[in-house]
């Protein structure tokens, strides 16, 4: 592979903010005169020992070691080679490189291909939302109260009915079906290779410095047996676990907000709601639910070091997603944000409360926030008849899991408190359901047997669940 000449190298880098890339991927903070500070993103840590100088274009960390230059930084974070980090960067500046044998640019690594690839989709599948085929599309998204220009800022686009109509479009740009395939465009059956998202309108998912790196697709015809929603598969560049859509929109209102605030909706559309409603630090998992990856992601562009930072979800009644987020922030006890939950009236979706009750609406959502574990213990509540000692104590039973699972030592006595107050029980009945709870998880069966629950229609006793 031809190499790129030693001055051309030089010149990117002199050219390059190092604390721009960077700071695409790390919040950072002024240090002293000349220095940048943020949480390392080579390794764990809950204060920031990983330091940026910029005059120099050298970064350093003081916990784990790791250093080098802004090409470093890039193999090190992208996994990229060098040879693609310069390509990267000259790209950014508009500079044309020269290679050592004069040739032009070499066929590069397959990440980048990937890259390409589905910057291409995306073009492909942006033009289609256009054409007469999508009216389908572009209905779902004016229902929705998305326009022209709403969709374009989302690059929202249409992948076509047919089998091959991105293949054909990609093929014709020089792309190989096995580029196509590992960048999970195509799928392979009997058919041979065809497109994998096809009548479906797609959304660009795209890494946390705006690089495409897959799609979401709703489904949007009836004769369509695929799921609602489908994803690109794990590749290469995609990890569903870390990738949250629309944090390369929302990352910079994120750094600059005081407090530093992260809104988690549920779906593309809701995105897109938040932040043409004002709430442009909202952002979304991709078909799966939030986890310990997405986390490290946040802190990332959070900076938390300062303990201000907040987290607001604002799902409705979806048990399953409210458990994995208790679950992934209870796990993660490092994570210094607060978490939140907002609930919409009615249980409306941003998307829907948007549409119904206008822009401000969804902005007046997060004056409803309440603590996640605040929220946790109510919903709970909420099933039981706290009017009756049965109803209170099976109350209890249900609720305490919840506060056994709080790590923070200092949190854990104050939601104790909170639960006793809500169930007007005494703190050391609850402390001690609590601390059965936190030691084996459930109650001895010879103090269950003492609370049968009667179904009113049978009147079959039972043992609460
Ligand atoms: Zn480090």
């Amino acid at each position: 592979m031809p190499r790129i000449l030693q001055a051309d190298v030089d010149e990117v880098k002199a050219r390059t903010n190092i604390a721009d890339i960077i700071g695409e991927r790390v919040a950072l903070k002024s240090a002293g005169v000349g220095s940048l500070k943020g949480l390392c993103p080579f390794h764990d840590e809950k204060s920031p020992s990983f330091h940026v100088r910029q005059q120099v274009g050298y970064y350093h960390c003081f916990g784990c070691g790791e250093s080098g230059d802004v090409y470093s930084f890039l193999r090190e974070m992208d996994h990229v080679s060098f040879t693609e980090a310069v390509e990267r960067l000259a790209g950014r500046i508009g500079y044309t490189l020269h290679y050592e044998d004069g040739g032009s640019a070499p066929e590069t690594s397959g990440r980048s291909r990937l890259y390409a690839a589905n910057t291409a989709a995306a073009e492909f599948f942006r033009a289609q939302l256009l054409t007469a085929d999508a009216e389908a599309g572009r209905r779902f998204l004016g229902e929705r109260g998305f326009d022209a220009g709403a969709a374009a800022h989302f690059g929202v686009g249409f992948a076509p009915r047919g089998w091959d109509g991105m293949l054909k479009a990609l093929s014709a740009q020089g792309f190989t079906r096995e580029e196509l395939s590992t960048a999970g465009l195509v799928s392979t059956g009997q058919r041979g290779v065809y497109d994998r998202f096809r009548g479906r309108l797609v959304w660009p998912i795209r890494d946390v410095s705006g690089q495409t790196i897959g799609f979401g697709a709703r489904k949007l015809f009836d004769d369509d047996n695929g799921p609602k929603y489908l994803n690109t598969p794990e590749t290469p560049i995609y990890k569903k676990a870390q990738v949250l859509y629309g944090l390369d929109l929302a990352k910079r209102d994120i750094a600059r907000g005081d407090p530093r605030r992260v809104v988690v909706v549920e779906g593309y559309t809701d995105v897109m709601a938040c932040h043409l409603a004002g709430l442009t630090t909202a952002i979304a998992t991709c078909g799966t639910a939030f986890g310990t990856e997405h986390i490290k992601v946040l802190r990332r562009v959070m900076g938390d070091d300062n303990a201000s930072g907040e987290v607001v979800f604002t799902f409705d009644g979806d048990e399953a997603g409210q458990k994995a987020a208790l679950r992934a922030f209870t796990e993660d006890d490092r994570f210094n944000a607060q978490t939140f939950v907002a609930v919409a009236p009615d249980g409306l979706d941003p998307c829907d409360l948007r549409l119904q009750r206008g822009d401000a609406a969804v902005r007046r959502l997060m004056d409803t926030k309440q603590p996640m574990f605040e929220f946790a213990i109510d919903r709970k509540l909420g099933g039981f008849d706290l009017s009756t000692v049965e109803g209170r104590v099976g109350a209890l039973r249900a609720a305490a899991p919840i506060v056994a699972e709080i790590r923070d030592q200092l949190l854990r006595p104050g939601y104790e408190r909170v639960l006793a107050r809500r169930l007007g029980m005494d703190p050391t009945e609850v402390r001690s359901e609590v601390e059965r709870a936190a030691r084996g998880g459930s109650t001895p069966l010879h103090t269950r047997r003492e609370v049968p629950q009667v179904d009113p229609t049978t009147g079959a006793s039972g043992i609460a669940p």
